[in-house]
């Protein structure tokens, strides 16, 4: 067992953790009380070769393994989860699933402006009637000879207004039930693609989440993702991957919130002594550090599986699972360590609190992931 992290891996962390500090925590109040995107960060976040992580350099990427991603999508979190949801769509979602399963030409003509950072990509599969039931797909992708026809709505899309590149998965033949359906891409502009209002979040508020609706929208067949039908396969194991990196968000969101609290503990004073000397304070700042920790080794490992071609559908998912539960509770007990001080934006940590919740619910909320685990450890 090897728990050395390379020289590669430690310097990519350390950037990650500067860019953070000095390019995202600027603003970041303001970016949450404005639900705004950040449009300047996710530039930056493009030249430094964030947004295309894990692909290879011949179409654009860093070429990096998952492990650094995981440590990048970690430090990025503890400041400005906003900002690392988007990292977070554009590798493990639509940069990994495109160079993994799309045709040449489709990497020439997308994958390279996604990965550079050029533009950002969006992966469109829950419905109004499709969360967790995802098989309950109502989009229809009619198959016309040489191209699809579209029809339908897809909720609660990531990047929805500021990709420019959809990954849309949609019905194509009902009596195939989840084997009937594809994967298409779909780019901003093409006739009948409507983008609807942005939704008003809880949290990660700088993100930029949309509905999308398609009217008789025509997509050329060259932008299906693999053979007819694949559609399902595709969308079920590039979330097997996005878990890793959903999981590597909670992680960053709780080790940021510890950070804070166990900080202000140390300066903030009550009955004549630094908080931190009061056992009940440190005794949660002991149970965060520890749960953190094991939630770190959680999200490392299944980085790690993905990278030496080992199953990560298991780990990925108990990586999830544990890891926003971690979130949760860190985050609680982050506010509550600073009181007052933690109900007030300036703080930090009750935005974090507020951020932490989507990581239980997006990309297969917990109880789905249990109904993964479960299937998984009863097989045997
Ligand atoms: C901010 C945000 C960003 C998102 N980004 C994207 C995106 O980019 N792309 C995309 O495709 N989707 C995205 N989603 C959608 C997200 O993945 C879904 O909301 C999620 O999968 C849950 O689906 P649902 O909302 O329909 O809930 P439902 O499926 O209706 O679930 C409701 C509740 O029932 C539980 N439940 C459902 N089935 C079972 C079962 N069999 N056993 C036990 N419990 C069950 C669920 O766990 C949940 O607690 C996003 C959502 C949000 C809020």
């Amino acid at each position: 067992m090897d728990f050395k992290l390379s020289e590669e891996q430690l310097l990519i962390k350390e950037a990650a953790r500067d860019f953070a500090k000095t390019e995202l925590l600027p603003g970041v109040i303001e970016r949450d009380e404005k639900q705004e995107f950040p449009t300047e960060q996710v530039k930056k976040m493009g030249e430094l070769g964030f947004l295309g992580m894990m692909t290879s350099a011949e179409y654009g990427g860093s070429g990096m393994d998952t492990v650094s991603y995981v440590m990048v999508m970690e430090e990025l979190s503890k400041v400005d989860a906003s900002a690392s949801v988007i990292v977070s769509v554009n590798n493990s979602l639509v940069c990994w699933g495109l160079e993994t399963y799309g045709t040449e030409e489709q990497k020439q003509k997308y994958l390279k402006r996604l990965a550079s950072g050029e533009i950002i990509g969006a992966f469109c599969l829950s419905e109004p009637e499709a969360g967790s039931d995802a098989t309950s797909q109502k989009t229809t992708a009619i198959d016309k000879g040489d191209h699809y026809i579209v029809n339908g709505t897809k909720n609660w899309i990531t990047n929805g207004n500021s990709a420019d590149v959809y990954l849309v998965i949609a019905q194509t033949d009902p009596e195939k039930k989840h084997k009937g359906i594809n994967a298409l891409i779909l780019e901003k502009g093409m006739p009948g693609f409507e983008i609807g209002p942005k939704e008003q979040k809880l949290g990660i508020r700088g993100s930029d989440t949309h509905s999308l609706i398609f009217n008789d929208v025509k997509v050329p067949k060259e932008n299906r993702i693999g053979e007819d039908g694949f559609g399902f396969k595709f969308a079920m194991k590039t979330l097997a991957g996005g878990r890793i990196g959903i999981a590597a968000q909670a992680l960053g969101i709780a080790s940021g919130a510890y950070e804070l609290a166990k900080e202000y503990s140390k300066v903030r004073k009550a009955f004549g002594t630094e908080i931190c000397n009061h056992q009940a304070i440190a005794f949660k700042l002991a149970d965060m550090h520890t749960q953190i920790e094991a939630a770190r080794h959680m999200v490392l490992k299944a980085a790690w599986d993905k990278d030496n071609g080992n199953d990560y559908d298991l780990s990925g998912a108990m990586a999830k699972l544990y890891a926003s539960q971690v979130a949760m509770d860190t985050t609680i007990e982050a506010v509550q360590i600073h009181g007052g001080n933690g109900y007030v934006k300036e703080y930090h940590v009750e935005r974090l609190m507020r951020d932490a919740k989507i990581t239980q619910i997006y990309e297969g909320t917990s109880e789905i992931q249990k109904i993964v685990i479960s299937r998984s450890v009863l097989k045997d």
